[in-house]
């Protein structure tokens, strides 16, 4: 039996459109799942949304619309813009799915036989925007840090977690690298938790309407508690037992890092008190800035990933984005200069090469027989994007670009009149090529999969730009 990989995006939020963020995770995802795809792995890519709160039910209210047609709406925008990025998700799981919630009554359950749940009285000053408790001292002169508004005092009786009898056993299985978080920094940072002290939380809420119930109760769980357990009930927890063995423990939640905590402390307790093993590793990428300012609605800065692929293509919009800083720390994207590298990396540096070297076969009718085959380059680039390192792995590529582009212009054979010496330039440009487009698969799989074609035809032909230029004119681009 091959080996399975299980790779989970957080499930999204669904009360407005996806934005870059979004397809910065997803597609840092997907280049992962299509990886090990690539390397003959059992594969389970699961994504989804987030859909229920009284933040959705508010945005719904607000646009004049029924809750259950503002989800399908929502979430049929995050499916759209993951099909518009070449996106190969193998679940996307929304948590008003009948399945979501007949594996959460499960699991709630499972935690209350175990015990893990009690009930109490909690007080708290609670954030509607952030659907979260805060404590005094994480306000911000006396008000929410993220919406800038004084947060309501909350009192109700709630259903509450027994997080401090499982810290030790999470903090443990951390330190031993059982539950592996990345980049260090990240475990670093979960680490300090610990120590400024956890509490018991409570996972339900009396004042919620639109959400899942709790078990015997007329409270809703809370949607934190419950979304979590998407990554479980994905594959079928309570329900298919076969399936569920097969694919738990994740092998990587991949996320942002502002919501680690969850995942890193809340959810492996979880799991733990219900007894089922954690999962394997956490990652959590960097926010990044867009040049240089933080993206944010009232900035007017949004960029929809949409617009992005409209411009430059799926596969150009996955490379733009995975190359403008090292995956897991924060960085600037600018936007301002995406026409700029579009036009150096793909449309001088692969786009020439394919071109030049196709042009070149053709005139000189050349017939070329060769097969994709592996070597020490490939193994570099398979090795970095193990480790996530996608913008080394890219850097790998565009190293590889230039030096066969430089190796055309060395050796210009077009200037040869030896038919065997032109043969043998032209050989080693091809394997050099599918070399290339075999790396990039998993970033630009439609790109990659062109290349291959091309090079791998009985009869090799010029062909049409990979990438047209792309001309800014008087503000606006356009493609010729
Ligand atoms: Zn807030």
């Amino acid at each position: 039996m091959s080996e399975k990989f299980y790779i989970t995006t957080p499930i999204y939020y669904v009360n407005d459109k996806p934005h870059i963020g979004h397809a910065y995770t997803t597609i840092a995802a997907d280049v992962l799942a299509r990886f090990h795809r690539s390397k003959h792995h059992d594969v389970l890519f699961l994504t989804g949304t987030d859909e229920h709160g009284d933040k959705v039910a508010e945005s719904a209210k607000k646009q004049g619309m029924k809750i259950d047609e503002f989800v399908d709406k929502y979430a049929g925008e995050f499916e759209n813009t993951f099909k518009n990025l070449n996106i190969q998700h193998d679940i996307f799981m929304r948590t008003t799915m009948p399945e979501h919630d007949a594996s959460v009554q499960i699991f709630m359950q499972k935690l209350k036989d175990a015990d893990a749940l009690y009930e109490g009285e909690y007080r708290g000053l609670y954030c509607r925007g952030c659907e979260d408790f805060y404590m005094e001292k994480d306000l911000v002169d006396g008000k929410c840090p993220v919406h800038n508004v004084a947060p309501e005092i909350v009192k109700e009786k709630n259903w509450f977690f027994k997080l401090e009898s499982y810290l030790p056993q999470v903090k443990k299985l951390i330190e031993e690298g059982k539950i592996i978080i990345e980049p260090a920094s990240r475990k670093n940072e979960v680490l300090g938790l610990f120590k400024q002290g956890l509490k018991d939380f409570s996972v339900t809420r009396e004042r919620v309407k639109w959400g899942l119930n709790f078990p015997g109760s007329d409270q809703k769980i809370y949607v934190w508690v419950e979304a979590l357990q998407n990554y479980i009930s994905a594959i079928g927890y309570g329900r298919d037992d076969m399936k569920f063995k097969k694919w738990w423990p994740a092998d990587v939640h991949l996320m942002a890092k502002d919501i680690i905590k969850f995942h890193a402390v809340y959810w492996p307790a979880m799991l733990i008190a219900a007894g089922e093993e954690p999962p394997k590793k956490i990652f959590a990428h960097g926010f990044f800035s867009l040049d240089g300012k933080k993206m944010s609605k009232s900035l007017g800065n949004v960029i929809d990933p949409n617009e992005l692929v409209k411009k430059f293509g799926a596969d150009a919009t996955r490379y733009l984005l995975l190359s403008q800083f090292p995956f897991g720390q924060d960085g600037d994207i600018k936007e301002s200069k995406f026409v700029e590298q579009y036009n150096a990396d793909l449309a001088n540096g692969l786009g020439n090469l394919v071109s030049r070297t196709a042009n070149l076969i053709e005139k000189n009718n050349l017939e070329m027989r060769i097969e994709q085959s592996g070597d020490g380059h490939h193994e570099l680039v398979e090795q970095t994007i193990s480790e996530m390192r996608f913008d080394d792995a890219l850097k790998l590529i565009r190293q590889k670009i230039s030096d066969a582009n430089k190796y055309l212009d060395e050796r210009h054979p077009w200037k040869m009149t030896d038919a065997t010496a032109i043969s043998e330039v032209m050989t080693l440009l091809v394997r050099d090529i599918l070399s290339i487009a075999r790396a990039l698969k998993p970033f630009m799989p439609g790109t990659s999969e062109r290349i291959v074609t091309q090079f791998t035809a009985a009869k090799i032909l010029k062909g049409t730009p990979l990438f047209p230029r792309i001309v800014e004119q008087a503000g606006k681009s356009a493609r010729p």
